[in-house]
């Protein structure tokens, strides 16, 4: 029977389960209300007495929506988000009546025992001390699950003597230079209403569903998210059938309560649609400041995976979860807007006379081009090394996408020194009468670039769609505010802007050319002309880590107050420790897969094959047994096969392992352990191609990719 929904009202709905603008100026008093607007917008400190009033309003809100717990939310280096839950219970009364507390102190500070967190060495565990600090900027929240309501207040994480132990540090850190260089800019040519600077974020995210009863047969995806083991069935994604398809009922239905709870959290989802692989999908929202986005998109992939539970599917965020078909990524859209509405990266209808978008134009090329290493590393984790660089997502190489237009402006300036016309949309012909002709777009979309102009904003496609996108926004952030700054540091010195400007977008836009490429980003021959232009190719993880402590990386970072250098260091450590263990535990599951399930398939298919043998010469002794003996040959060749890789896996983990150094230890999981997994599994993905499909223990790529059960 169909089942009954109730009908959606999204304006009603959205935003329902937030300490938002609304809720806010209905319950703070009005000179409260005022401040802390005047706070979250241009980044005041709060003074105690404006804390006890918020936080007494936003009790009473929670309360009365069922909250009994609240937790300071934040993000710690191991890329998830963690919590630390606190109920609002503070003592009794003589009457013995529960007595509730929230004070302002509880909603700025928090301590937490932070040794159990990553922080590269910043803290040794008997300084376990870390705290937990409001950020105002981005509303607090309500998670509900069933009965159980929680007040989730975001908040940053600091180590006691104050250095970053988190995302959203060093990413309002980065925001705020940001704003300070690109207001100068601003001044320069004369906008001087501008209060505020921000950079404007909206992330696409790529997932797969997949049966959760499938998932749970399959220790690989529960330990690591992807699949260890697995041979292609007859059909992958070469039919591009998926792309852009009808959804499925049952997934059209996820989508909607996925979009509903979202809402709900004032998370603007709005464009959903089946991706290129079988069973891939993506969820883009509309774009807003790239703290809330950062946040924002931290909840998506909570309620991504929280929804598909609720429907018997498991949402896989791994970047490869399967060989062979398209892994997921995320594309981080990023511009740079004023609070006034404008969008330094938008062109305008005359681009070329448009000094202001080109000079920032000039100055994000340069900035790209000087940290590409950088931009990079943003994206660099286990998972995504599957991805860079294989056909499908950007190569490992970063570059710049123009387009016809801007290639052409480009083009004028460098040689004359300005342009002095701008390519325009030429009409569509559809050739139907009854179809209007299009306008269609100055230049056409490029898929195979890593930085690519899309109209207003550029789309760093590189990020891996299970990692925060807080790293690329730190790293976009501060590299356009240093160019920002030599810009405005060489123009106020100018006597006259205009032609210091048109002087300097010159040099910026010749000197930085070689990161402009509008062909083909995975063809081999880009390999090649990217080595002879000297742009780096940071191929792995591993080769990627160094950027965080070159010198060119510590003088940006410290620089402008973002990183300092042991911060840094701290981050190279943290990054080579999450390589090891993750391969580390990726390794260990193929060893116990292997040993507990593959082994003792394949020794009962051997042993099943071995009797059938002996029982049919034995009724007859001239019957052709060539075919079952040659099954048997093969499959006792990868039967051992497999026992010898994986012995060999299993030492060389251990003695990988057993490495003190950091780096030493990553490099030798990244050379010998990889090399050595994938061994292994070229024996186990060929005895499934042998096996009887009933013995294989573990559900089949096949079962998994297309046939997702309709309840
Ligand atoms: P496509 O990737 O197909 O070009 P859209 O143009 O719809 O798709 O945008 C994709 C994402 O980019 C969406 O999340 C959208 O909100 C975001 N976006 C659009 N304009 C901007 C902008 N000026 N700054 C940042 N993000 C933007
Ligand atoms: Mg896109």
């Amino acid at each position: 029977m169909e089942e009954k929904r109730e009908r959606v009202n999204i304006a009603e709905l959205f935003g329902e389960n937030v300490f938002g603008d609304r809720v806010m100026r209905e319950r703070l008093p009005k000179a409260v209300y005022q401040r802390v607007r005047e706070m979250m917008t241009e980044g005041y400190e709060l003074e105690p007495a404006i804390a006890d009033s918020v936080a007494q309003a936003m009790k009473e809100w929670a309360v009365e929506n069922g909250a009994t717990h609240y937790t300071h939310w934040f993000q710690p280096l191991s890329g998830v988000a963690a919590e630390k839950h606190d109920s609002f219970l503070s003592g009794v009364d003589a009457e013995g009546r529960a007595l509730l507390e929230f004070s302002g102190k509880n909603l700025v500070r928090s301590e937490a025992d932070a040794s159990s967190f990553p922080s590269g060495g910043l803290r040794a565990t008997f300084e376990a001390r870390g705290y937990t600090v409001w950020d105002c900027t981005s509303p607090a929240f309500l998670r509900k699950e069933g009965d159980c309501v929680t007040l989730c207040i975001p908040t940053a994480f600091c180590a006691y003597a104050g250095e970053a132990l988190d995302q959203k540090t060093p990413l309002l850190r980065s925001m705020q230079v940001l704003n300070r260089e690109a207001l100068r800019i601003l001044k320069l040519f004369g906008i001087d209403d501008a209060k505020w600077v921000k950079p404007s974020v909206g992330a696409e995210q790529e997932y797969f569903l997949i049966d959760r009863e499938k998932y749970l047969k399959r220790k690989d995806l529960i330990y690591t998210g992807r699949t260890l083991f697995g041979s292609m069935p007859a059909k992958g994604q070469e039919l591009d059938d998926h792309y852009f398809g009808v959804l499925r009922k049952r997934i059209a239905a996820f989508m909607r309560d996925v979009d509903m709870e979202l809402w709900k959290l004032g998370v603007s989802a709005k464009t959903e649609h089946n991706e290129v692989a079988p069973c891939q999908h993506e969820l883009a929202p509309i774009f807003e400041e790239a703290n809330l986005a950062v946040d924002h998109n931290q909840l998506t992939m909570e309620i991504l995976q929280k929804q598909a539970g609720r429907h018997g599917l498991e949402c896989l965020l791994h970047e490869k979860p399967f060989a062979g078909v398209n892994g997921s990524g995320k594309h981080n859209n990023w511009s740079v807007s004023t609070d006034t509405g404008l969008n330094l990266l938008n062109p305008g209808k005359r681009p070329h006379e448009n000094q202001l978008f080109l000079l920032t134009l000039a100055c994000v090329l340069a900035a790209v081009d000087t940290h590409a290493d950088l931009l990079r590393l943003s994206a660099a984790n286990v998972g995504n090394d599957h991805r860079l660089g294989a056909d499908e997502a950007p190569p490992a190489i970063i570059s710049c996408f123009l387009g016809s237009q801007l290639e052409d402006i480009v083009a004028q300036i460098i040689e004359t020194g300005v342009a002095s016309s701008s390519l325009s949309g030429k009409s569509l012909e559809t050739h139907v009468d009854t179809l209007p002709n299009l306008y269609a777009d100055v230049t056409d979309r490029n898929r195979t670039s890593p930085f690519a102009f899309t109209g207003n904003k550029f789309e760093f496609r590189m990020v891996g769609s299970g990692d925060s996108i807080a790293s690329a926004n730190i790293v976009l952030n501060t590299i356009l505010a240093e160019q920002f700054r030599l810009a405005a540091d060489r123009l106020e010195q100018a006597s006259s802007v205009k032609e210091a400007a048109w002087e300097l977008i010159r040099e910026l836009l010749s000197k930085h050319q070689r990161i402009v490429f509008n062909g083909n980003g995975y063809s081999e021959e880009w390999v090649q002309e990217a080595a002879r232009r000297g742009l780096p190719n940071l191929k792995s993880s591993i080769d990627a880590i160094p950027a965080f402590t070159s010198k060119k990386a510590v003088e940006l970072f410290s620089a402008f107050g973002i990183y300092s250098e042991t911060e840094l260091k701290s981050r190279s450590i943290v990054a080579y420790e999450n390589y090891a263990k993750r391969i580390n535990i990726e390794s260990r599951a193929m060893i116990n897969i292997s040993g507990k399930q593959l082994i003792p398939a394949a020794i009962h298919y051997v042993t099943r094959l071995a009797t059938s043998v002996n029982q049919v010469k034995s009724a007859c002794a001239a019957a052709d047994v060539s075919a079952q003996e040659d099954l048997l040959l093969r499959a006792s060749e990868l039967l051992s096969d497999m026992k010898r890789s994986r012995e060999k896996l299993q030492s060389d983990t251990d003695l990988a392992a057993s490495i003190q150094d950091p780096a030493a230890r990553a490099a030798a999981y990244h050379t010998q352990i990889v090399a050595d997994m994938r061994i292994l599994r070229e024996s186990a993905d060929a005895l499934e191609t042998v096996i009887d499909k009933d013995l294989w223990p573990l559900p089949s790529y096949g079962d998994m990719l297309f046939e997702v059960s309709e309840p």
